[in-house]
């Protein structure tokens, strides 16, 4: 039987265990050499402020620019060497990446956060805060306010008293923490309150269907209450539609990260799509935050 990574696989692999392994070293000695070879990519998509239409930050997401197969996403690679060690070696390249990635867009007039997003397996290695100050001290961007991290709300809640910690320290260098896909990892109010994050990411899968679903609606409509509750900040992915604004803006909600603003993109096209974004015109007379 073959397991079904996505729905344009490139690289199957089997059930039995063996083949798993065996396939997952090749997955590593191929993504080794693609990080060698400058295959990896980072790509950029805005986050905004969908009534002013200010760009509040960038999500760094990482790409492999296979030389046959072309762009490959993530979804087809990471989960494979999701707890090998490799994820280490490739999220502290995506955290240099994205340092190295601030100074050009510096220089070019732009001063824009980057939100990088971590793995599980990543944020466990004892030496993570260190590693990450050094590179920040490296970059010359110690208490700057240039990275943000993302972590999936499933994995802090796994792990909250070391996840708690870290956050704190990441804090103190001037990283900013905000828990992904959040409202699908079941997290409940007393993790939150214990958790020092900065922002809540709802999950795309709510955004989508909240225009339909009662549930799904009311679902980011708690997510958003909870968020002024804890004085956190909160932000929508999977903004497709004028109407995923519209609806957002209504409940108070003004950040907002998604197709309908704009897919991730090459670093140089980011710039250009900087230049000539406006927000949707209705998004500017939703009267802000008076429906619930
Ligand atoms: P994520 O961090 O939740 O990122 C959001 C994903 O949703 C991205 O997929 C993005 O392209 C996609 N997306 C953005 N706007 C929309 C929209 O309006 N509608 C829909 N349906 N999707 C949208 P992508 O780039 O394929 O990344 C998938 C996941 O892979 C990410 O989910 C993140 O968990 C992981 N990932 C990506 N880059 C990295 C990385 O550098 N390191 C690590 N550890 N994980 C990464
Ligand atoms: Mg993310
Ligand atoms: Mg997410
Ligand atoms: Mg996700």
């Amino acid at each position: 039987k073959s397991k079904q990574m996505g729905k344009n696989t490139y690289f199957f692999y089997d059930d039995n265990q063996d083949t798993v392994i065996i396939e997952q070293q090749k997955m590593i000695k191929r993504l080794e050499q693609a990080l060698s070879d400058n295959e990896l990519v980072l790509h950029y998509q805005p986050k905004v402020n969908m009534r002013t239409g200010r760009i509040v930050g960038t999500e760094a997401l990482i790409r492999w620019h296979h030389p046959e197969r072309g762009l490959v996403p993530p979804g087809e690679f990471l989960p494979i060497i999701e707890d090998n060690e490799m994820i280490v070696a490739l999220g502290e390249w995506v955290i240099a990446e994205a340092l190295r990635q601030f100074d050009t867009w510096e220089q070019q007039g732009f001063r824009l956060p980057i939100s990088v997003n971590i793995s599980v397996r990543h944020l466990q290695t004892a030496s993570f805060v260190e590693r990450l100050e050094a590179q920040l001290r490296q970059a010359g961007r110690l208490k700057q306010d240039v990275l943000e991290i993302e972590i999936t709300e499933t994995a802090a809640i796994n792990d909250l008293r070391h996840v708690t910690k870290l956050i704190e320290s990441c804090r103190a260098l001037g990283v900013h923490s905000a828990l992904d896909d959040f409202g699908t990892g079941y997290s409940s109010l007393t993790y939150l309150k214990l958790l020092p994050v900065h922002t809540l990411k709802i999950d795309k899968s709510f955004i989508l269907d909240m225009a339909r679903d009662a549930e799904d609606h009311a679902i980011v409509s708690g997510v958003i209450g909870l968020a002024k509750a804890f004085d956190l900040t909160v932000i929508a992915e999977g903004v497709e539609t004028t109407q995923h604004g519209v609806l957002l803006l209504g409940l108070g909600c003004e950040l907002g990260q998604g197709y309908g603003i704009a897919p991730p993109m090459s670093a140089d096209r980011f710039v250009e799509w900087a230049r000539h974004w406006r927000p949707d015109p209705l998004w500017a007379r939703v009267p802000f935050g008076e429906r619930g």
